[in-house]
């Protein structure tokens, strides 16, 4: 549950998987075992973003074990979470001026 400062990471919040075979973009403020960050710095496939937008521009799927806020807010309700999630994703771009 803490930043990382090694591999290619100084600190940023998200850090994407860039190997071919599992690619993904994890959030190193809500990191799970499952995700395996360790694994990732040592086979030297990070890739650090300070936002989820820029690495979804990168076209990075979400982690399902730390990448899940939306799902911990929406409190049961499928479509509200989805709503609330593009909001959030909506607000990222515009922070970025796309
Ligand atoms: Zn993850």
């Amino acid at each position: 549950m803490s930043r990382k400062y090694k591999g290619s990471l100084n600190g940023e919040r998200y850090v994407a998987n860039a190997s071919p075979y599992k690619r993904e973009v994890h959030d190193l403020d809500n990191e799970n075992r499952n995700c395996m960050i360790d694994e990732i710095i040592r086979s030297r496939h990070d890739k650090p973003y300070r936002t989820l937008a820029e690495a979804r521009r990168d076209d990075f799927p979400h982690c399902p074990f730390c990448c899940s806020a939306g799902r911990q807010l929406g409190g049961g309700n499928r479509f509200v979470e989805q709503s609330a999630g593009g909001d959030h994703f909506a607000t990222e771009l515009s922070l970025l001026g796309l």
